[in-house]
C-alpha cells in the first residue's frame, strides 16, 4: 500500500480534508505545507449543512459544534431600508440534520483536522516544505521543495490555494477576472444582534454594500466581522487603519461611542476556474482549482466538497478501479464550480452593489416575494445552502 502514498500540497481546509478522507480509506498521505505551522488567518467562517453532513462520521462536525455558533436565520437587508427578507433554514429540517449555518473560523477547522490526522500512522505532515517543482511519469510523481527535499508518490493533489504551484507546474490555465476593489474585513466587539441583525447579513447599498456575520473569536460573546468594498486607489495602510475602519463602521451604524475595532484585513478578490482539475497524476482541489468572492460563504465549503469527492474516487482508483474516476471528478466538480460557485457569487455581489434604482427595487421585491412564498423560499435555500450544486454534480456523467 505504501507505493500508493499520495502527496498533498497545502495544509488548508481542502488539503487536510482530502488527507482525512484518504487516510480513513487506508491510503497513506504526506502533506507538504510551506508555512512553519498551520495558517491562522480567519478568512472563512460559514459552514453550510452539506459540509456538516460530510464531516459527521469522522467526528469533525461534533467538534465544529463545540467551537462554533449556530446561525439558523440570515437576512438580506437594504442599508437604508433595513430587513428586506429573513430566511430561516429551519424549513430544510426534513432533509438535513443541520438546518442552519455554523459560524466558526476556518483556522479552527484546520486545527481540528490536523489533530485528528495526527493519530493516524499512515499520515505525515512536513511544515516549512515550500513545493517548487512537480514532475510526473507513467508510474508516479516527484515533488521537490525550495529547500531541495524530494518526495515521491502515486499522485499529487494541489490544494495549495489560489496561487497554486501545482496548477502552474502543469500549465493549467486559470481564466477569469480580478475585482478592482479589494475587500476590507473589520472585526469589532459591537453587538449587532442588539440592533436587530441576524448572525449573518447581506446589506445592499448603491454607495457601499456590506456583509456582516458573527464568529466565536476567542470565546463568548464572540465578535462581528464586517466586509466592505474599498476604493481601488486607496492605500492599504489607510484602509487597514483602525481609526478609518471605525469611521467606516460608524457611517454604517451610527453610535455615540466608537465601535471597538479588534482587527482589520484586506483581500484581493478574484473569480477564476482552472481549465482542468486533472493532468495525469496531478489533481487540483479547493482554491487551487477555483477562486471567488466571499459573498455567500462558499469558497471553503466548495473546496471541502472537492476534497471529499476526490479522496473517495482516488482511494477507489488506488484499490484497482479505473482512472476514469479521476476524469469524472474533474467533470463533476469543474461543472459546478462554473455553474454554481462562480454564477452565484458573482450574482450575490451584483445584487448588493446594484446602482440602478429601478433594478435595485426589482431585486428587493424579488427577495420579498421569495421569502413570502414557501416553495420559492425552499428552492432558494436549497441553492444557497449548496444542496442544489452537490446534486447537480452527481448528475454529471
Ligand atoms: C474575507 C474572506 C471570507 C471568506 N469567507 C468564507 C466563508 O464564510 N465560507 C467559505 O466557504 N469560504 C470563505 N472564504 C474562502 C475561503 O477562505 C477559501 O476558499 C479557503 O481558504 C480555501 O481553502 P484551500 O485549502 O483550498 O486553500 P488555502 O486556505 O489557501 O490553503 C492553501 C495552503 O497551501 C499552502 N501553500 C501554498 N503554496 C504552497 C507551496 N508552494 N508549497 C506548500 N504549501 C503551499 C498555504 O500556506 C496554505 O496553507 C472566504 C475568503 C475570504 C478572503
Amino acid at each position: 500500500m505504501e507505493s500508493s502514498r499520495v502527496i498533498i500540497v497545502g495544509a488548508g481546509p481542502s488539503g487536510l480534508t482530502a488527507a482525512l478522507f484518504l487516510t480513513r480509506a487506508g491510503v497513506p498521505v504526506t502533506v507538504l505545507e510551506s508555512r512553519t505551522g498551520l495558517y491562522d488567518d480567519p478568512r472563512a467562517a460559514t459552514f453550510h449543512p452539506p459540509t456538516m453532513e460530510m464531516f459527521a462520521e469522522s467526528g469533525v462536525t461534533k467538534r465544529l459544534h463545540e467551537l462554533g455558533i449556530l446561525c439558523p436565520r440570515w437576512q438580506f437587508r437594504g442599508r437604508d431600508e433595513g430587513v428586506i427578507a429573513e430566511f430561516d433554514l429551519g424549513i430544510l429540517s426534513d432533509i438535513t440534520p443541520y438546518p442552519y449555518r455554523l459560524q466558526c473560523e476556518q483556522h479552527k477547522l484546520v486545527a481540528v483536522l490536523a489533530e485528528m490526522l495526527s493519530t493516524s500512522n499512515i499520515f505525515a505532515i512536513e511544515y516549512g516544505a515550500n513545493v517548487e517543482t512537480v514532475n510526473q511519469t507513467a508510474d508516479g510523481v516527484t515533488v521537490t521543495t525550495s529547500e531541495g527535499r524530494t518526495y515521491r508518490g502515486s499522485y499529487v493533489v494541489g490544494a495549495d490555494g489560489g496561487r497554486s504551484v501545482v496548477r502552474k507546474s502543469q500549465d493549467i490555465d486559470f481564466a477569469g477576472f480580478t475585482y478592482q476593489e479589494r475587500f476590507l474585513v473589520v472585526t469589532t466587539t459591537t453587538d449587532f444582534e442588539q440592533l436587530g441583525f441576524a448572525y449573518s447579513c447581506y446589506v445592499s447599498d448603491p454607495r457601499e454594500w456590506c456583509a456582516l456575520f458573527k464568529v466565536p473569536g476567542k470565546g463568548p460573546p464572540g465578535v462581528w466581522r464586517v466586509v466592505f468594498p474599498t476604493e481601488p486607489e486607496a492605500a492599504a495602510e489607510d484602509l487597514l487603519d483602525y481609526t478609518n475602519a471605525e469611521r467606516r463602521l460608524r457611517a454604517f451604524v451610527p453610535s455615540a461611542e466608537p465601535h471597538p475595532i479588534v482587527h482589520t484585513n484586506l483581500y484581493t478578490v478574484h473569480q477564476r476556474v482552472a481549465a482542468t482539475y486533472r493532468v495525469g497524476r496531478a489533481l487540483l482541489a479547493g482554491d487551487a482549482a477555483h477562486v471567488n468572492n466571499p459573498l455567500g460563504g462558499m469558497g471553503m465549503n466548495f473546496g471541502i466538497h472537492d476534497a471529499v469527492s476526490l479522496a473517495n474516487k482516488l482511494a477507489r482508483v488506488l484499490k484497482g478501479e479505473s482512472e476514469d474516476l479521476l476524469d469524472l471528478y474533474d467533470r463533476q466538480r469543474r461543472y459546478v464550480a462554473n455553474a454554481f460557485l462562480q454564477a452565484m457569487t458573482i450574482q450575490n455581489k451584483r445584487i448588493l452593489e446594484e446602482k440602478d434604482p429601478q433594478k435595485r427595487d426589482e431585486r428587493m421585491q424579488e427577495m420579498r416575494e421569495t421569502v413570502a412564498d414557501p416553495a420559492k423560499a425552499r428552492a432558494f435555500l436549497m441553492r444557497t445552502a449548496m444542496f442544489e450544486g452537490l446534486r447537480a454534480a452527481e448528475q454529471v456523467a
